[in-house]
């Protein structure tokens, strides 16, 4: 079946003269309907004979992302049935009981069995449940190095640092610039801890959203006309332990996390 992308590529097959045939009040209305599904382009008297062959099927909707992420999380729960559970949680840091592969993500109990099915006191999202299965299904468990890089510098990085930027670190640095019990809550909800001096910041917390994966908010207050900044680094043994791609999902997950509770408490 062809695919459209919107309801302007209907529009441009039909005929636009406005005829009312089809009992829509114009082409475009009646565009917008075969858009959203709820006609058929065929159901126009007006369409060239190629174009009305060519859609006798009808037409397929474009994926959504939530579509795309969704099939990539049962995907990978499928793969789960083939991981050895007990040997990752040697590899990863986590431990092996009853079945299930338990993990600390930010501090709390995760846990995964040979179905990939979750048991958790945390809400499941998509930002976390599929970097956890990324984590698992090819995480190379890479004891951290203690050596804080951007993510620019970690492999495959310089094509994400961009959206990390957007996505990550501004909200986080907006929240923080507002909301002031923001470390706080990293250190008492998310087990974070507060280190000392690095990068000259005014207040530095590791946190830890997989067990071999730290994570080292920086965060500089204004400062003599200078505006706050807040930076995220990583070890940089990170993309060997997570893809590039499922360290971006985590991310943007945390910082949309981190909005939420300053939504409800700030
Ligand atoms: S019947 Fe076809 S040409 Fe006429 S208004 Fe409807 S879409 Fe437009």
């Amino acid at each position: 079946m062809p695919q459209i992308q919107n309801a302007m590529e209907v529009f441009k097959l039909l005929d636009k003269s406005n005829c009312r045939l089809c009992e829509e009040a114009t082409c475009l209305a009646f565009a917008a309907a075969v858009f959203k599904g709820n006609r058929k382009i065929t159901e126009c008297p007006h369409l060239e004979p190629e174009v009305a062959a060519r859609y006798s099927d009808g037409v397929d909707q474009p994926r959504t992302m939530d579509q795309d992420a969704e099939e990539a999380l049962r995907r990978m729960q499928g793969e789960i049935a083939k991981v050895d559970l007990a040997e990752a949680a040697e590899r990863l840091g986590g431990r092996h009981a009853n079945g299930k592969l338990t993990l600390r993500i930010l501090g709390k109990e995760f846990s995964v069995d040979s179905q990939g099915r979750f048991a958790t006191d945390i809400h499941v999202h998509g930002w976390i449940a599929g970097p956890v299965l990324a984590y698992i299904l090819s995480g190379a468990g890479k004891a951290p190095s203690g050596n804080w890089v951007p993510l620019r510098e970690l492999k495959g990085g310089k094509d994400w640092h961009r959206f990390f930027s957007q996505r990550c670190e501004k909200p986080m640095k907006a929240v923080a610039d507002t909301y002031t019990d923001l470390f706080e809550d990293m250190v008492h909800l998310f087990n974070g801890q507060r280190v000392g001096q690095h990068f000259d910041a005014d207040i530095a917390v590791v946190l830890h959203p997989l067990p071999k994966l730290p994570l080292l908010v920086c965060y500089w207050k204004p400062d003599e006309g200078m505006p706050s900044d807040l930076n995220l680094f990583f070890d940089d043994t990170a993309a060997a332990n997570l893809a590039i791609e499922a360290i971006y999902t985590l991310g943007a997950g945390m910082a949309l996390m981190f909005e939420r509770i300053a939504q409800r408490h700030g």
